[in-house]
Parts: structure tokens; sequence; C-alpha cells
């Protein structure tokens, strides 16, 4: 066994670590869950880590990342266009009820307006929420890495030899 010419200098936590987590992984592998995996969850193309990028919350590679980016660009544009549409018949009704002489229409213009902004806002939160799942992505991201770290050390004959 070459393996034990290499477990013994590992720290007695990492294999604690090892024997723990080796098993309930190969399990999940088993069932098909693979939260780890290094490749692409949209074209299964293979993955390294740290190459990867994050689109709703899912690894993939810089291709299908510049396909999302894409469709994400033009769903942001049918937002905006929705707005401004809005917001010009927010604006000609606006004008219409002003013209009508109607005492409400000073009640009738914030909503028309809030109305109008409404898609923004959506927009808005939309863009936060990508924000904060990038930089939970960024710790993922480091998961990964461990992992495979393990998984290297774990396998009949380890691929890329650590040199710590
Ligand atoms: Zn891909």
């Amino acid at each position: 066994m070459t393996q034990s010419q290499t477990a013994p200098k590992l720290p007695l936590h990492m294999r604690a670590l090892l024997a723990a987590f080796s098993p309930l992984s190969r399990l999940l592998h088993r069932l098909g869950y693979r939260p780890l995996a290094e490749r692409c969850s949209w074209c299964r193309k293979d993955l390294p880590a740290g190459a990867a990028f994050y689109i709703e919350g899912r690894r993939v590679c810089a291709d299908c990342a510049e396909r999302g980016r894409r469709r994400m660009l033009r769903a942001a544009w049918a937002y905006v266009i929705l707005s401004i549409l809005l917001m010009a018949f927010a604006g000609v009704g606006a004008v219409l009820t002003f013209r009508r002489g109607d005492p409400d229409a000073w009640i009738a213009l914030p909503i028309l307006v809030a109305s109008g902004l409404f898609p923004l806002g959506c927009l808005w939160f939309v863009l936060r929420a990508m924000k904060a799942s990038n930089r939970r992505a960024d710790q993922t991201e480091q998961v990964v890495a461990l992992f495979s770290a393990m998984e290297s050390l774990d396998a009949h004959a380890p691929r890329h030899p650590n040199k710590e």
C-alpha cells in the first residue's frame, strides 16, 4: 500500500476529518449529490477550483458565465424599457388629469410615479442579491479547493501531490 506511506505525515485532525467525510462524500456522490463538483453545472465541462464563475449560486465555466451574463443583461434592459414605458404612460396620465382640472390630481401623481419606478426597484433589488451571492461564492470556491485537496489525498493514486 502506497497510502500508508503518506497517511502518517498528515496531522491528526486532518486524518479525523478525512475519516469522517470520505464515507459521507462517497455516499453523497453515489446519490448524485455534487455541490462541490469540479464541473460546470450548465454544460458539465471540467472546471478546476479558481476558474469558476457563479451565477445564481451555481458554479459555471467562463463560456456559460458569458452566456448567462448576456441573458441577464437582456432581462435587465427589458426591465428598464418596461419602466420607461410605464413612466411615459404615467406622465401622459398625469398631464391628462391636470388638464381636466381634477382636484385629486396631486394624489394620483405619486402613485403613478411609484408604479412607474417599481420595475427599477425590482432590478435594484435583484442586483443587490446577486452581489451578495457573489461574496458567498468566494467562500464556496475556497471550500471547493479544500474539498478537492482532500479528495486527491483520499484517492488511490494522488493526481496532484501537495508540496506543503
Ligand atoms: Zn459551462
